[in-house]
């Protein structure tokens, strides 16, 4: 009866979409008869929702607040049977849009769920695993979880504002992620809703279960046949490329490499991790849970060289800290001009700004064992500088990890037209070459006569970096390319990926052939084709853009201040 119903609905709307203009409110209304969830269209909601965190905009015709899995599922059935018959209506997921790649906009239905589903559901703190739907706030979940002696380590820096359902579709990462990894080794088991409507649950399956699953005629089966099909057409190629990336982080095209292990057992759960909603639409997940050890030993230490830094980073990496972050000396020079942070005259003198400093915690479980490697990293530590605050106090702490988190007075900055644009953000090299990297940054920062701030993950070699230009003046919105263009070629020169935690998006596809080259892209062409044959899921996304798309897509204006308000209710 549905599958009539949406029959019935498909042909007097395509007709419709065909014949005359303003017809999208009527399939916005048939949807609005069939959803339980809101269906808006008005002006207002469009542009709030035409802008992520990235540089670009596009503008949905439909907004969607579903209130439960089987809404998602009759939207992408409707798009669907649109596209059976020619017309692709996309649909683009999203949780809070804080995406910096220009993924959580689009064309077409946008399905909003922080609005409704945004509940945590089961907490097993047994087996440590929780159940989550995906607009869940990250930081409610992990406030959560605290009461109860557990967290989700990869958190982003911007979980205060950010849904658990974001976070897997990009393949989050944090400040813990030194120690704890991505969320791609968080995440057990996912609901997703296919391009066709069918729910499907992942999760790992055994050689044989694989066989029954690759003999169904739905398009779960033919979605294990095209990625089935992919890993064993292709083994040397997918080996080769996964083993040449010397980063410790990349969240550029699809997982493929974690998909089947050597016991030939299955999991498409990587797949949909990191996919940013272009193959399926998460509609709950099962996470794994750490033990949460609220005592932290951390040390803070400042060189007066970036040499002094590097010389040890390595030895300090060996002693596997919870987090090994970095702040350079501009960045800290502009938090002392634009913030009101007061930084410690010891760490910071008036007129000796350290070269970099670096945020090095250790949250072993045990007080001795942290002692005792604490003791290790302030030997080594002193062996090239003598700037070292050390504590176990948590306010003590929670100062010192403000200079850190006062990236985010150049996240934010926005004054007379020039923002923080982040277009080049999240480069990552192999660990060797990060006192390369960021000479190579002040480089071309000063070739293009830009005042450079750097932070990020040290212990990675993922630096973030966001020059402040004005997007309304030509000469800026050219230097946007410039600089993508000659900060991409440096990265991949170095060995690196140039999206280590945020993502490629639509920012990026330009240049992912450049980073995995020709081959390695038409595999995850098929990856994409096999899921979504029609190009409906956040079409555009990692593939299918090129430049001359994202020039079309620049914004005229860049503010995160919107992020902040409240979702729009008409
Ligand atoms: C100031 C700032 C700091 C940041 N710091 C970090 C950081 O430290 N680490 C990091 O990794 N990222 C960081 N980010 C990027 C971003 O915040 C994260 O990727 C975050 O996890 C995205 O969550 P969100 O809810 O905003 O998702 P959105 O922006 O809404 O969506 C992100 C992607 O997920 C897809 N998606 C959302 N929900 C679903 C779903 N249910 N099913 C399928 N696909 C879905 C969207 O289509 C989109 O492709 C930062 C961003 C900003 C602005």
């Amino acid at each position: 009866m549905l599958k009539n119903a949406y029959a019935r609905m498909y042909s007097e709307i395509s007709l419709e979409i065909q014949q005359e203009k303003g017809s999208m409110n009527k399939v916005a209304s048939y949807l609005q008869t069939h959803l339980s969830g809101e269906v808006l269209v008005s002006e207002k909601a469009r542009d709030f929702f035409s802008t992520d965190a990235s540089v670009l905009s596009v503008k949905p015709s439909f907004i969607v607040y579903p209130r439960s899995t089987s809404d998602v599922r009759k939207v992408a059935r409707f798009a669907w049977q649109l596209a059976e018959k020619g017309h692709v209506l996309p649909i683009t997921a999203r949780g809070s849009g804080t995406d910096q790649t220009g993924a959580a906009i689009g064309k077409g239905i946008m399905l909003v769920f922080p609005a409704h589903l945004n509940r945590i559901l089961e907490l097993d703190t047994q087996q440590k695993l929780v159940r989550v739907q995906p607009g869940v706030n990250f930081k409610s979940l992990q406030e959560t979880l605290y009461t109860h002696g557990l967290f989700l380590p990869p958190y982003p820096a911007s979980y205060q504002y950010s849904t658990i359902g974001g976070a897997i579709a990009n393949n989050s990462a944090g400040e813990k992620s030194v120690k704890y990894g991505s969320m791609l080794e968080w995440v057990d088991k996912l609901e997703v809703v296919l391009a066709n409507g069918e729910v499907i649950q992942t999760g790992r399956i055994s050689r044989k279960e694989l066989q029954k699953k690759k003999g169904l005629a739905t398009l779960e089966g033919e979605l294990y046949r095209a990625v089935d099909g992919v890993l064993n057409d292709n083994p040397e190629l997918i080996d080769t490329y996964f083993d040449t990336i010397k980063v410790t982080k990349n969240s550029i095209g699809y997982q493929l490499e974690q998909v089947q292990k050597r016991d030939g057992s299955f999991d498409l759960t990587p797949l949909f991790v990191g996919s940013q909603g272009t193959l399926g639409v998460v509609t709950e997940a099962i996470l794994k849970l750490e033990p949460y050890n609220p005592h932290n030993d951390l040390i803070v230490a400042g060189f007066d060289t970036l040499e002094t830094m590097s010389d040890i980073l390595d030895q300090l990496r060996d002693l596997h800290p919870s987090a090994l972050e970095l702040v350079d000396r501009h960045l800290i020079d502009f938090a002392k001009k634009h913030s009101d942070y007061i930084f410690s005259e010891e760490l910071v003198p008036p007129n000796n700004t350290p070269a970099a400093i670096l945020f090095i915690e250790f949250d072993d479980k045990v007080k001795r064992a942290r002692s005792k490697i604490v003791k290790r990293a302030l030997k080594l530590l002193r062996t090239v500088t003598e700037n070292i605050d050390y504590t176990t106090d948590p306010l003590e702490q929670e100062k010192l990890w403000a200079i850190r988190h006062s990236a985010a007075t150049v996240t934010n900055y926005d004054e007379g037209g020039k923002a923080s644009l982040p277009i080049i953000e999240d480069g990552v090299v192999p660990p060797e070459n990060l006192q390369q990297f960021i000479e190579s940054i002040y480089d071309l920062f000063e070739r293009h006569h830009l005042d450079s701030a750097v932070w990020g993950h040290a212990g990675d070699a993922n630096l973030h970096i966001q020059p402040l230009l004005d997007l309304s003046k030509v000469p800026d919105r050219q230097k946007v390319f410039k600089l993508m263009d000659e900060y991409y070629h440096l990265v991949l020169k170095m060995g690196g990926s140039i999206a280590a935690e945020h993502n490629d998006g639509r920012l990026r596809a330009p240049y992912v052939k450049m980073q995995v080259g020709e081959e390695v892209l038409a595999l995850f062409q098929r990856i994409k084709d096999g899921c979504d044959p029609y190009n409906v899921l956040n079409p555009g996304v990692k593939l299918g853009t090129d430049l001359k798309d994202v020039v079309g897509m620049l914004r005229h204006e860049y503010s995160l201040a919107h992020l902040a308000e409240h979702l729009p209710r008409n």
